[in-house]
């Protein structure tokens, strides 16, 4: 099926199974805003509780705040954010449809990008083991050709970014010949800049309301408790905040999904170190948060690192860790060293000292700071990407999510195979004695076959069938999600069996 395909049904399938919903749907939804529904929310917070575990619980160096939406308005000034948060926007004259000037340019960098690897995948297939890829980029003409083509785009492309050339995107996407999907055509305007925070007015008009915006990253609310933290926490550096938190951001296209949002949450955590040392620790939280997203099981072949064309204006080092989506590998996650940068400009702006009295040096210096950013929604996508699976079976076909059973929102369904001889008490039983430790639902409706297929749909790895044996010797059949095998167990056994697959523990023991 088209990758194409398998994201309209994937997001559809998000609807249908109470997963995400347009956001004020009823009045025809508003762009790029999303609410997720039942199913949608456990895993959300099962992601949370993934991210947030993993780097407070396991980092004895790494503490948790959460900061409020609204902050000082100077704190945007100072974090350079009212001056140069912006994207270069293009917009077609004839459809009237409006673009990000480097999207579309990274989106011929893939076309080509593409081409190479289709000529390298169709050489493999024909050469079968004897086939060597290095050998084979090196030499083949057409595949020389497209990677000269893709540096020189590359380079020029980097260029422009870096020196803030919006004529030179432009002339790039006229050179490039891009044109708008929609129209059709290449009748495109200037590229201009657009900042993307949002503003609002707080305090009412006859006090002189001030203008504030919706934080669009929640890392400027972790640099100004920087102080509070390290004092009262008595935090020694090298030392980790973080938050997980709305930001907003007025996106100027938003498509794919929840991949692109104006309304989204972050996952945020700034690392406090001694200037000199921020690239080793940035090659060091590389690590730690690549192997974060491959203990999930979705293939080490669907990730990389992407090293970024343009350092935004506070980064001396950047990457992001892309994950091979159904339309192509996009970043989930930044990695970037952020310098001294944002502690120094709010020293500068609130006038009062943010410094760590180093003991060992005996001097006091402004910390140096390594970043792991994360969007909640976008690793959502991840996980529903790679959970979302057509199975052809004998007679019928299911869809199921493979979602880790640590992070599927109903962990165990119970369900009678009849309703009556006392089978669907005995389920509530089951019910009652494990719902403190799992999500459980219960189901009693239609034939025992659809309502597997509803707990596949919503990716519930363990369904336990009460059924007349269970009246004579108290076990019942444990049916597992991924194989569709099933077991002959003691009801006792149950919570010990889900415990184990479910546990953060296991997870965390495979970091
Ligand atoms: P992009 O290049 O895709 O716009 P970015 O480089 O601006 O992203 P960062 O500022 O590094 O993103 O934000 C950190 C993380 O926050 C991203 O890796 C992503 O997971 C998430 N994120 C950023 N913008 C959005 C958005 N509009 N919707 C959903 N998640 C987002």
């Amino acid at each position: 099926m088209a990758q194409d395909d398998v994201f309209k049904k994937l997001v559809a399938h998000c609807k249908e199974y109470g997963y995400v919903f347009q956001s004020s749907e009823i009045y025809d939804g508003l762009g790029a805003v999303y609410d997720y529904g039942q199913y949608g929310v456990e895993l959300k917070n099962n992601i949370k509780k993934y991210w947030w575990d993993s780097m407070v619980l396991l980092h004895e160096n790494v503490v948790g705040i959460d900061s409020a939406i609204f902050m000082h308005p100077t704190i945007w000034k100072a974090s350079g954010h009212v001056d140069a948060f912006n994207d270069p926007l293009i917009d077609n004259k004839d459809s009237k449809k409006r673009y990000r000037a480097d999207v579309l340019i990274e989106e011929q960098l893939a076309k080509i990008e593409d081409k190479i690897n289709k000529e390298v995948e169709k050489a493999a297939k024909r050469f079968g083991d004897s086939f060597n890829e290095q050998q084979f980029r090196e030499t083949n003409q057409r595949v020389i050709e497209n990677q000269q083509k893709w540096d020189n785009l590359h380079t020029r492309f980097a260029k422009a970014l870096n020196d803030g050339n919006l004529d030179e995107l432009r002339q790039i996407i006229v050179d490039e010949e891009v044109v708008c999907p929609v129209s059709g055509t290449r009748n495109w305007t200037e590229v201009r800049q657009f900042n993307l925070m949002f503003s609002t007015e707080m305090g009412s008009t006859a006090d002189g309301a001030q203008k504030i915006y919706l934080r669009p990253e929640t890392a400027q609310g972790i640099f100004v408790n920087y102080m509070n933290v390290q004092k009262t926490g008595r935090m020694k550096i090298p030392f980790g905040i973080a938050q997980i938190g709305k930001a907003f951001r007025n996106e100027i296209v938003a498509r794919q999904f929840i991949f692109r949002m104006r309304e989204f949450e972050q996952m945020e955590m700034q690392f406090f170190v001694k200037p000199g040392t921020e690239l080793d620790w940035f090659e060091h939280w590389k690590t730690i948060r690549m192997n974060w997203h491959k203990t999930l099981g979705f293939g080490d072949e669907n990730y990389r690192f992407h090293v970024h064309e343009k350092l935004a204006h506070y980064a001396n080092a950047a990457v992001d860790v892309e994950y091979r989506f159904p339309f192509g590998f996009k970043e989930v996650e930044g990695i970037h060293s952020r310098t001294d940068f944002d502690l120094s400009q709010h020293e500068k702006f609130s006038g009062k000292k943010i410094r760590y009295f180093d003991p060992e040096l005996n001097e006091s210096y402004v910390p140096f700071v390594v970043e792991t950013s994360i969007g909640v929604d976008r690793m959502f996508l991840q996980v529903i990407s790679a959970a979302y699976c057509e199975e052809q079976l004998e007679n019928d076909m299911r869809v199921v999510l493979k979602i880790p059973p640590v992070l599927a929102p109903v962990k165990l369904a119970v369900l009678p195979l009849v309703k009556k001889d006392g089978l669907p008490e005995i389920a509530r039983e089951i019910i009652d004695d494990l719902k403190f430790d799992f999500n459980c639902q219960y189901d009693e409706k239609d034939s025992i076959g659809k309502r597997y297929r509803r707990q596949d749909a919503i990716g519930t790895p363990f369904c336990v069938t009460v059924d007349n044996q269970t009246l004579e010797d108290n076990t019942v059949t444990i049916r597992y999600r991924d194989t569709m095998a099933q077991e002959r167990v003691a009801i006792s056994q149950i919570g010990s069996i889900i415990g184990k697959q479910v546990s953060y523990k296991t997870l965390f023991a495979r970091l």
